[in-house]
């Protein structure tokens, strides 16, 4: 079967039959190593970018764009930016701005200790017609997922149970970051017969039990292929899986881009951001690539500008 070759690194849509509840399950293992060790994060950075890489991919699996999905907290605690974000054919990116002897300091590693008041918003940026802004919730709760239950709860569009584990795991080459996470929504009930909602209700609840099943050392185990992991949650439900989306770590920055940031700023300003060495160098904040630019590689960028 070619949908089960992928086994890592997917977004997996799937059905349960018995209570025709709809689901995606988000596996992540090279992707999000590679973007939290890009930059090195302490480690309770790392799990909470982790959580919102998860969230990413699990909320931008239920939306129909073509262009960028993307959620971005800021705060004022110990980690005061982050950004997650994952474009419908499946590059995703991720990137923590934190105080690191405030993380130190901070008294745990909860969201609630690292994010402080604050705010996570999501927006489908489309390729087309430019950006459509979908939301923004008040950080509240003792991790993202419970942020993003509550947000489910308070909109009464969906009920929504939701998932989400991030770990390191040791691998033959050292710990490497892995994360997992399911999410099941029910749409909103039509008027229906009260017979009818109870038997949705009983479908809700039962299912939600057995998500509450899954356990951490599950979510994020590399022996466990999506498929199985679902069977083993749901398999009196009736489990049917659909055609993964294959995701992976990809950056939109270029060196075009950067140039037409920097077109922006007055000579003046440039030469007050170059370094020792006389250039300026821009560092992609995601991927961490340097982009660099001597003094006549500026000179032609302002030779380029009108007027
Ligand atoms: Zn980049």
């Amino acid at each position: 079967m070619s949908a089960s070759v992928i086994a890592d690194n997917l977004l997996r849509p799937f059905q349960l039959e018995r209570s025709a509840l709809r689901g995606r399950v988000v596996r992540l293992g090279g992707l999000i190593d590679r973007v939290l060790t890009r930059h090195d994060y302490p480690d309770p950075v790392g799990r909470l970018l982790g959580e919102l890489l998860v969230l990413a991919a699990t909320l931008a699996g239920a939306l129909k764009f073509n262009g960028t999905f993307s959620l971005q907290i800021r705060s004022d605690g110990p980690v005061s930016l982050m950004l997650a974000d994952c474009t419908n054919d499946g590059a995703m990116r991720g990137y923590a701005r934190y105080d690191d002897a405030r993380v130190a300091e901070a008294p745990g590693s909860a969201a609630g200790a690292l994010l402080g008041n604050g705010r996570l918003a999501f927006t489908v940026d489309q390729n087309q017609s430019g950006q459509a802004y979908q939301g923004i919730v008040e950080l509240s709760g003792a991790t993202l997922t419970d942020c993003m239950q509550t947000y489910f709860r308070q909109s009464e569009q969906l009920r929504t149970g939701l998932k989400i584990a991030v770990d390191r795991i040791e691998a033959d080459d050292g710990a490497r970051w892995r994360a997992g996470g399911i999410m099941i929504q029910r749409l909103a009930d039509e008027a229906g017969d009260a017979w009818r909602e109870e038997q949705l209700d009983d479908d809700w609840l039962r299912t939600m039990l057995l998500l509450g099943t899954a356990t951490d050392a599950e979510l994020v185990d590399p022996h466990l292929p999506s498929e199985r992991l679902l069977l083993h949650l749901f398999h009196e439900e009736g489990v049917r899986v659909f055609t993964p989306l294959a995701l992976r770590f990809g950056c939109r920055c270029s060196r075009e881009r950067v140039e037409t940031m920097l077109r922006r700023f007055p000579e003046h300003e440039l030469d007050d951001m170059k370094d020792d060495d006389g250039d300026v160098v821009v560092t992609c904040q995601f991927c961490n690539v340097d982009f660099r630019f001597d003094d006549a590689q500026l000179a032609r960028l302002h030779a380029r500008l009108p007027n």
